[in-house]
């Protein structure tokens, strides 16, 4: 695909569709060419803009359809999968100048909002009003709504409440032609033609800019407790995940896993300390519900089903402060893991959740083959886990061969064990090539199709999931 430079008439042309000055300063070039993806490369866009409304963005998008200029949305820039790089340069699109909370409907418990919103204000928002908004990626306090629907963001509470997608029922979407379409609104049923909201969700900022946002909120629960169970090993742990739950009839709202690595690392990072910070892994179990009576008995059952299945012991988090201070170390060690080594490869495979430990054995052969360090850590319950290769001491030319070769193995195991190469982060950029090489013909045509069929001049977000 052949795009045009903006040259200065264009760039004259575009600056007058803005109320903000366009950018590209160095500086602001620099910062917006990539996003929390450790291990890819830069990509310099020509300009950065900062729409304020839908028209804005509307305007830029025709803007850019008729004069063949790639644009990239950008949310808040936390992606772990490259969807915000500009890979053909162009425009930067930042929605987060698009940050307010339009509407909040209680009595349909329903809340509307732009796109560059951060998601934990939502959370908050909702908790204020007796409410909670489900969606819970554990970077909740820095990514944007916008991005979350993207990239149809899991997290922590998705065995309970789903990921993202579960809680969108409406959405104003600019087409990559500048033309706006609303989808949906605050009914529950809706199947009045294809369920375009959920194709939406999920297409990583490649079929439209999301520019308004309805979501659903629930009644909050009134209590909620979280377990914090040591294993000896990891291999105990992932095991004890299906048992722990069939064991005691229980469905967790979260259950979370965490290797000795991994808390040892947040420990660090927060300078905090965990008991048996020695164990090979620990669970953290939260339950939620209406009464005092049934979160008990469900946390007691857990809890036991836990020790049953090899857990050291259950440690109950059953006021604020511990269990924030439980929350904070599982939702750092990303953060953690960046500060020691800023050179690793986050994964986030998701298989069905019995082959989760046949998965991490794998994993840890792959690494142990290649000399790689890996830790895990991740959203168990659902199957999701974060398997990550660490750089450490190796050489960049060896660690640049070795990497592809082990995620190969990886995801193809993945794939052998029934699952699929990333339950959360997307494909974006970083996982282009091999999902051409693990999907059937007939999928990636229908993709490409989809594609051409919203963005017939692939001007919009290019170069992502899948090659044209
Ligand atoms: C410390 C840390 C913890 C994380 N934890 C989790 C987790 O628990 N669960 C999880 O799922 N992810 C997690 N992530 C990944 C990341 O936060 C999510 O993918 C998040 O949804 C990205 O949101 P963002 O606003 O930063 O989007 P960006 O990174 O800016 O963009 C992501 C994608 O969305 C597109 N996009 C952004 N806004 C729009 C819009 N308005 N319309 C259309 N497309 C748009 C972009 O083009 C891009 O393809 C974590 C990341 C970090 C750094």
């Amino acid at each position: 695909m052949k795009y045009n430079p903006l040259n200065m008439e264009l760039l004259e042309e575009l600056q007058l569709l803005l109320e903000i000055p366009v950018k590209y300063d160095q500086e602001t070039l620099e910062r917006y060419s990539k996003d929390e993806t450790a291990e890819l490369q830069a990509v310099i866009p020509e300009v950065v803009i900062f729409p304020l409304d839908t028209k804005e963005v509307s305007e830029v998008m025709k803007f850019a359809n008729s004069h063949l200029i790639p644009v990239t949305p950008r949310g808040a820039g936390t992606g772990l999968s490259g969807g915000a790089v500009p890979v053909f340069h162009g425009i930067v699109m930042s929605l987060e100048k698009m940050n307010r909370i339009l509407e909040f409907d209680a009595g349909n418990m329903m809340i509307t909002v732009e796109p560059g919103v951060i998601t934990g204000e939502i959370q908050k928002l909702a908790d204020r009003h007796g409410l909670v908004y489900g969606g819970d990626p554990c970077s909740s306090e820095s990514s944007s709504i916008g991005g979350n629907i993207a990239e149809n963001a899991g997290g922590n509470k998705v065995m309970k409440y789903g990921p993202t997608g579960y809680h969108v029922y409406g959405l104003e979407v600019v087409l990559p032609s500048g033309e706006v379409t609303s989808l949906g609104g605050k009914m529950i049923k809706d199947v009045s033609g294809l369920d375009l909201i959920h194709l939406m969700v999920g297409s990583e900022g490649t079929l439209g800019i999301v520019t308004k946002i309805t979501l659903r909120l629930l009644p909050k629960p009134k209590y909620s407790v979280a377990l914090l169970v040591p294993f000896p090993d990891i291999d105990t742990a992932i095991a004890a995940v299906p048992k722990l739950m069939t064991g005691a009839g229980v469905v967790p709202t979260s259950l979370e896993f965490m290797d000795g690595s991994s808390i040892k690392a947040a420990c660090s990072f927060l300078n905090i300390e965990f008991p048996y910070s020695d164990a090979g892994a620990h669970l953290i179990i939260e339950v939620e519900g209406s009464s005092k009576d049934s979160v008990f008995e469900d946390y007691v059952k857990l809890g036991e089903s836990a020790i049953e299945a090899g857990g050291l012991e259950a440690f109950v988090a059953d006021n604020r402060n511990t269990r924030e201070k439980l929350w904070k170390a599982r939702k750092s060690i990303a953060e953690a893991l960046a500060s020691v080594s800023p050179v690793h490869c986050m994964e986030d495979v998701s298989v069905p959740m019995a082959n989760i430990p046949e998965l991490i054995k794998t994993s840890e052969e792959i690494a142990l083959n290649r000399n790689l360090e890996m830790i895990a850590f991740g959203h168990a319950g659902d199957g999701n886990v974060h398997v990550t290769f660490i750089k450490g001491d190796l050489d960049d030319s060896i660690w640049n061969e070795t990497l592809p070769q082990a995620l190969n193995e990886l995801y193809s195991k993945t794939t052998e064990l029934g699952g699929c190469i990333s339950g959360e982060h997307g494909i974006g950029l970083k996982r282009k090539k091999y999902l051409a090489s693990i999907t059937d013909k007939a999928q990636l045509d229908l993709i490409r199709g989809i594609k051409k069929a919203f963005d017939p001049n692939y001007i919009l977000n290019p170069g992502k999931i899948v090659d044209i």
